[in-house]
């Protein structure tokens, strides 16, 4: 049973309860979800819901149906974030972790690390107690090896995942590394499922051989009831009779957790296929059908290797694989972000006292806050702004430090106010995100498509889905400033006869119901947004560089320009021209470059740049 309390809850009322269940035989479970206060309740309570529902302090007692309880949708309806030092996850971002089947040595270790780590790994997998199926193949290195992976965390930053084969080995763990796996075997070796629930340490939970998704939430239920909420599930692949792959991976599995539980789900494609040439297949799969994070081995001598060699990806295939899925997520409004790492170093060296703030467009909800997520994660908080100027007021005075703002979407073209304020202001761009721009038709839960008789959303969102709101001819359209302020009025506005259209996060921050899903004219719909700073983000690899200059007006003088980049194989892939301030008919460029402009190779180019150009000015490498 699950009792949501009321918010002006006491102490002393909460007290009470506790201590009625305690007597009853009952552990209990705090959290906040979706802004309820729940407590759940572990045991069989004797009070029954409606007796619950008459004590102070509570507003409702629900019984959950399913056996594992803490692990439960009904418990907590927002999904779980795992954090593991910097990373999360169960975020907007992928986690990649990568790494060999077993830690070999030091020198084996630490090279794998490097490579998986420039081609977008956030964390470090390696067995030093390995699971064998016979007694004579290799063991692993033991502490050897967890003394190694430490090593390899120190260097390159990368955190550490084991398994972990015996509670023995609990105060190991804890000393060397920052995650534990249950190995597949061991799913239903309850002793070290309590013992890894009371470690408190993130623990990856691999699906037994062949184990029904019934057993393997009880198993996680058990790490849970010992007070740890950190696991994350692993698909590893389930025994069938099909020879041609060691296991199936069973993806439908992603879908049915994610309805049943709110714990992260990472897929393990190697064990799972056990043939390097399935791996990627199925890891592109996994992230289109959901999945949270991968599990990929690799290793730099698979021939050499000491276990599982056939389904290590070399490192070369793994950067092809990365890269792939850099593409693929935003389609399920994801982000793979190469930088990840780097920019937790950034924002972890703001100064205490500077606010750790992205000030984007609109409400809470709005497609400019997705994109704030899917850059920077939860580390940096999303401040609403009425207007885009208010935007780079906030990011030039240090009240927010970053801003995020929209410059191009790939359906209605470039949003000029921006471009014209990087003119204006003298900031920096430090980075970009692509984001799918995914409409929705928003209404009040009790409102069907058959009520809606005016629509609210800004002009381009009316653009972008034409074709669907011209099968109705007779509904209003209401234009508004942005699609959160849309869903936002709707909202407040009580009326079950308009609908608003917007992002499905909008729709869920607001509690407002989904009436028809993707209703933008061209699925390929997205948004690239630049991200903004005061100050010049230290970067040491830059794939791009935005700048803005104006050139004279005579013949042939934009012509002079683009040869430079033409004469020495720059690409440029947007250019765009605005009105110069203040200056009638006279015109500034704004120019991104697939090259770091300002690197030292490149200072002949820069130089030539200044001698055709004016006003020349670096908005940012990144
Ligand atoms: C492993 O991750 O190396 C491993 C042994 O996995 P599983 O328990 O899924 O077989
Ligand atoms: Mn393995």
């Amino acid at each position: 049973m699950i009792l949501i309390l009321e918010s002006n809850i006491t102490q002393a009322q909460k007290d009470k309860i506790k201590v009625r269940l305690s007597d009853e035989g009952c552990i209990t479970r705090e959290i906040i979800d979706a802004g309820r206060n729940v407590m759940g309740i572990i045991g069989n309570a004797k009070t029954t819901p409606d007796e619950f529902k008459a004590i102070d302090g509570v507003a409702d007692a629900v019984i959950i149906k399913s056996s594992y309880k803490l692990v439960s949708r009904e418990f907590k309806t927002q999904d779980t974030k795992v954090k593991i030092g910097n990373v999360v996850v169960g975020g907007d971002r992928i986690v990649v972790v990568a790494g060999p089947c077993a830690v070999e040595s030091h020198e084996q270790a630490m090279a794998i690390a490097k490579e998986v780590k420039k081609y977008g790994a956030v964390l470090f997998r390696g067995g030093a107690f390995k699971p064998r199926s016979s007694p004579y193949s290799f063991q692993g290195l033991e502490e050897e090896g967890l003394k190694i992976l430490a090593d390899v965390r120190e260097q390159t930053g990368l955190g550490v995942v084991t398994e972990i084969t015996a509670p023995s080995q609990a105060d190991l763990m804890i000393k060397y590394v920052d995650v534990v796996q249950i190995g597949a075997r061991n799913m239903q070796n309850f002793e070290l499922l309590k013992c890894v629930g009371r470690m408190g340490m993130p623990v990856v939970l691999k699906r037994g051989l062949a184990s029904t998704i019934q057993e393997w939430l009880m198993s996680a239920e058990y790490i849970m009831s010992e007070g740890n909420s950190k696991v994350i599930l692993c698909e590893r692949g389930i025994r069938t009779f099909e020879p041609y792959t060691r296991n199936t991976l069973d993806l439908s599995a992603i879908p049915v957790l994610k309805k049943l539980t709110h714990l992260p789900i990472i897929i393990d494609p190697s064990h799972a296929t056990g043939i390097r040439e399935k791996v990627s297949p199925m890891a592109r799969a996994a992230i289109a059908a959901g999945a949270d994070a991968l599990m990929i081995e690799v290793h730099n001598n698979p021939d050499q290797a000491l276990s599982d060699g056939p389904q290590s990806l070399y490192p070369e295939q793994f950067g092809q694989l990365t890269r792939d899925l850099y593409v693929i997520a935003p389609v399920v409004g994801k982000q793979l972000d190469f930088d990840y790492l780097k920019k937790s170093k950034m924002i972890n060296t703001i100064q205490a006292t500077a606010s750790k703030t992205a000030a984007f467009i609109g409400e809470y909800g709005a497609y400019s806050h997705k994109a704030s997520i899917g850059y920077f994660g939860d580390e940096i908080e999303p401040v609403p702004m009425k207007t885009f100027k208010d935007i780079f007021n906030a990011v030039q005075t240090g009240d927010c430090q970053y801003g995020v703002v929209p410059l191009e979407n790939s359906l209605s073209g470039s949003i000029h106010e921006n471009f014209d304020l990087l003119q204006e202001y003298d900031l920096k761009i430090i980075g970009e995100i692509t984001i799918r721009v995914k409409h929705t038709l928003i209404a009040h839960g009790n409102a069907s498509k058959e009520d809606i008789k005016t629509i609210l959303a800004p002009p381009p969102a009316f653009s972008q889905c034409k074709n669907y709101l011209d099968q109705y001819p007779d509904i209003e359209l209401v234009p508004v400033k942005a699609t959160s302020s849309a869903v936002k009025q709707v909202k407040e506005s009580g009326d079950t006869s308009a609908a608003a259209i917007g992002s499905a996060m909008a729709a869920g921050i607001f509690k407002m119901n989904i009436l028809e899903e993707s209703i933008e004219d061209n699925p390929r719909n997205y948004t690239r947004f630049a991200i903004i700073a005061n100050q010049e983000k230290s970067m040491e690899k830059v794939n791009k560089t935005s700048i803005i200059f104006s050139t004279g007006n005579k013949p042939g003088a934009l012509f002079e320009v683009m040869k430079i980049f033409s004469e020495h194989e720059i690409n440029l892939v947007k250019l765009e021209s605005r009105p110069m301030l203040g200056k009638p008919w006279e015109y500034m460029f704004y120019v991104d470059i697939e090259a770091d402009i300002e690197h030292p190779k490149l200072s002949y180019v820069m130089d030539k740049l200044k001698e055709k150009s004016e006003n020349l000015r670096v908005l940012g490498r990144y």
